[in-house]
Order: structure tokens, then C-alpha cells, then sequence
């Protein structure tokens, strides 16, 4: 099935058995505000390294896996598994950067990102700038051998774990004034401070803090490609990650309807399993015809890209993925819940952790109407057949 080769299947039933050994700790992690205990964490950070999980991304000669991104896919998938973020312990660390970092870069932040001793965060959106990214309004000045950072950022995914954070900012001097520039700022910096920590409907030791920066300077040599460039890096990152968010996505599908499906078999309502029931049989085969139809795609996708498709092509394919996997994910969560019925709103139970959790794959990496918006220009400008 999906034409998968011997590699792949081997790393998708590495990763499958590895996201299995996650499962178990779930509970805790839901009942401890995201966190496990002491220590374990970091366990499961050494066995996804040991078992070549880790960077998947990443060229070889960082220290990453260099998959493919089919193989990526499937690792992701798996991970998608797991609620409570545990699977993110998959980590994939910016794969953008290496064809544009420095030697310094590479060797104080990408090289130890694969190795897993450090961790990046992404400081992009603002109160007044989310879908539209263009509306920043940090600025970025040059002064001397330093750039100097002024703003507010919201939403800062993993600022609590990681020890650098990609920054996006408007340069305001200079030649290229008016262009975005990313930059990467190490945490602590003076200067940068933690305005709220609000709390999210999932329960993730990841936080989204709301971050101020005041007058943070920052080496110039910490400038991500150059001046200008940093929308192209925002582009490439939502890319991959619109992927990646459709990848999880069939994970999580994938393990509802087991559980479902399970849970319907046993269940004994009116003398009968709930599965007999014509109604409930309705639930299972929807969702799983909806699951088939979005691992088709993105299957098809991460192939396309690994055979080197048009960079505006994928960028309308990822929106597709991202918008199709996303509400499949979350219409087959909303019937798993349905399914247990009153056990399905209780927050020991898988389905419900996945409802809360899925909703926001609809949101973050640019809602839902973005990526519709995405896929309609793009088929005005194109046609149907470079699209589909
Ligand atoms: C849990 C979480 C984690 C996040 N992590 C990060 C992170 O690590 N780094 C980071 O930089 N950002 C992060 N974000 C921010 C996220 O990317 C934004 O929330 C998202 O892009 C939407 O922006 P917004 O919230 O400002 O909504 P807005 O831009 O205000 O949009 C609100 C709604 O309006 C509609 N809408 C907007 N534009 C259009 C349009 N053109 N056409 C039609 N409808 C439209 C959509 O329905 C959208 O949901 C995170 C958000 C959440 C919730």
C-alpha cells in the first residue's frame, strides 16, 4: 500500500513502535500541566537519537538523518500519534537553515540543534501581525557590529525549552530599510523578557509565552542569510511545516479510529456492540475514508517534493495538505468523541484530549481560510493541472 519501500517501512515501524512506548505516558503529562517526571523527558530525547529519529531533516553532515521527505512524513506521523506534544520529541530542527548559515552558525546552533542538545523557538507573529505577516511591526536597527531589536511577540511555541529563538523583525536603517531580517538571539539576552504566559486549551509542557524585546542587541553576525531575506525563511518554514502538521495529523486520525473502532466493538449498548449500530458504523467509515483520502495526499505531496516539484506548485500543495488533513483530523476527533459517548468528554480519555488538541492545527501555521486563499490564487494563476 502508498508503494512504500523496504527503508521506509522499516523506519515507519521504527518510529511506530517508538511513538508506542510514548503512549503510555500521556496521562501523566495531561494531569501535570504537560510535564512528566524528572528525567524522562530526556530519556525519551536519548532513545529518539539512539533510534535515528531525531533531525530527519537535517544533511548528514550536520549530524541529521537527511530522509526523505516521504520518510519524514512518516516519522511525523507517528509522532502525531501521541497527545500532549510528547511526540514532538521527534524533533525536527530548522531545515531551512543549512544552505544559508554561516560556518559560526552551523557550529554553535544548527550541529548541537541535531544532536539534540539545543532548541529553537520561532518569534514571528504579534498582536496586529498573525496571518498577515507583513504587518510586523518589531523593529531591527543597525548599529555598529550590533542589530538592536525592539517589539513584542505573541505565541512563542517552546520559548520555555529552547535556548535560541529566530526573531523576525522590519529593519529600519540602512540600505535594505523597510525589508524583514531574521535573526537569531540566544536566550537569556538582556533585554528580553516574558510579558504572560496564558494557558492553552491542550495541556503542553511547551509553552506560547507573549515575549517583549527592549533594546536587544544582537551580534550582526547572527543574521540569517541576509538583509531582506526574512520572509523567504518564513516561507520555507511554513512550507515544511504545513507538512508536517498534515503529517501529525493523519497520526492522530489514524489512532482515534483504532481506539474508536475498539471501543465500538466492546461497547454494549441495548444488547448490541455500538459497532453493529448502523449510525456508529457511519462515524467509523467516514472517518476512515476521510484518513485514506488525506494520507493519499500527503503521500503524494512529500513524494513530489523529494522529486523536486515547482516551489510554487508545493507551496499550493502544502496549503491543500495542511487545510485537507487539519479539518479531516479534526471532524474524525469530533466523531471519536461522539462514539464514547460520556466517557469521550473525560479528559482520561484519548478523544477528548485529541479534540482540544486538534484545533488548533487550524489555526497556527496559517488558519484555515489562509490556506484556502493560498490554493485559490495559486489555481487562478496556474491552472488546475499544475495543481492537481
Ligand atoms: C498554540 C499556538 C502556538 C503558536 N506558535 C507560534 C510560534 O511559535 N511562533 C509564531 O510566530 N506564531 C505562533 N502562533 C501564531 C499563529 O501562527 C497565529 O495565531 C496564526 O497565524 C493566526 O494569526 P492570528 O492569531 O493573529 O489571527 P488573525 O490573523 O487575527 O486571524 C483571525 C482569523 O481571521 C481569519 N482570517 C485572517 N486572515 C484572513 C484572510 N486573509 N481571509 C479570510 N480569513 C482570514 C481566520 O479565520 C483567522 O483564524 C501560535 C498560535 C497558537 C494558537
Amino acid at each position: 500500500m502508498y508503494g512504500l519501500s523496504e527503508a521506509d517501512l522499516e523506519l515507519q515501524a521504527r518510529a511506530r513502535a517508538f511513538a508506542d512506548e510514548l503512549i503510555p505516558h500521556e496521562l501523566y503529562a495531561e494531569e501535570h500541566a504537560g510535564e512528566l517526571p524528572p528525567g524522562v523527558a530526556e530519556e525519551h530525547r536519548t532513545r529518539a537519537l539512539g533510534l535515528g529519529l531525531f533531525a530527519t531533516n537535517l544533511p548528514k553532515d550536520i549530524g541529521g538523518q537527511e530522509c526523505t521527505t516521504l520518510q519524514q512524513v512518516l516519522v511525523q506521523e507517528q509522532g502525531g500519534r501521541v497527545t500532549n506534544a510528547l511526540g514532538w520529541v521527534l524533533a525536527t530542527p530548522p531545515g531551512w537553515w543549512p544552505s544559508v548559515a554561516t560556518p559560526m552558525q552551523r557550529e554553535r546552533w544548527l550541529a548541537p540543534s541535531a544532536r539534540g542538545e539545543l532548541a529553537e523557538c520561532y518569534a514571528i507573529t504579534e498582536e496586529h501581525a498573525g496571518s498577515d505577516v507583513s504587518a510586523l511591526a518589531t523593529t531591527v536597527r543597525r548599529d555598529g557590529d550590533d542589530y538592536v531589536v525592539n517589539g513584542t511577540k505573541w505565541h512563542v511555541t517552546s520559548y520555555n525549552e529552547a535556548e535560541y529563538v529566530f526573531v523576525q523583525g522590519v529593519l529600519t536603517n540602512g540600505p535594505n530599510a523597510g525589508e524583514h531580517v531574521l535573526l537569531v538571539v540566544d536566550r537569556p539576552t538582556p533585554g528580553m523578557e516574558v510579558v504572560h504566559t496564558p494557558t492553552y486549551t491542550h495541556t503542553f509542557a511547551h509553552q506560547h509565552p507573549i515575549v517583549s524585546f527592549t533594546d536587544v542587541r544582537v551580534p550582526a553576525s547572527h543574521l540569517v542569510g541576509d538583509e531582506g531575506q526574512g520572509m523567504t525563511f518564513a516561507h520555507e518554514w511554513f512550507r515544511f511545516e504545513r507538512l508536517m502538521v498534515a503529517a501529525r495529523c493523519l497520526g492522530a486520525a489514524e489512532r482515534l479510529i483504532e481506539e474508536t473502532t475498539a471501543f465500538a466493538a466492546q461497547r454494549i449498548v441495548g444488547g448490541e456492540p455500538l459497532a453493529e449500530r448502523q449510525l456508529v458504523q457511519a462515524m467509523l467509515a467516514d472517518s476512515v475514508t476521510e484518513l485514506f483520502a488525506a494520507r493519499s495526499m500527503v503521500y503524494a505531496v512529500a513524494r513530489s517534493i523529494d522529486e523536486g516539484a515547482d516551489r510554487k506548485v508545493l507551496h499550493a500543495r502544502c496549503s491543500m495538505i495542511k487545510l485537507y488533513a487539519s479539518e479531516m483530523a479534526g471532524r474524525v476527533a469530533d466523531r471519536a468523541v461522539q462514539v464514547f459517548g460520556g466517557r469521550g468528554y473525560m479528559r482520561e480519555n484519548v478523544a477528548e484530549r485529541f479534540y482540544r488538541e486538534l484545533r488548533v492545527e487550524r489555526i497556527w501555521e496559517g488558519a484555515s481560510e489562509l490556506q484556502r486563499v493560498i490554493v485559490a490564487e495559486q489555481l487562478v494563476k496556474r491552472g488546475l493541472s499544475a495543481l492537481v
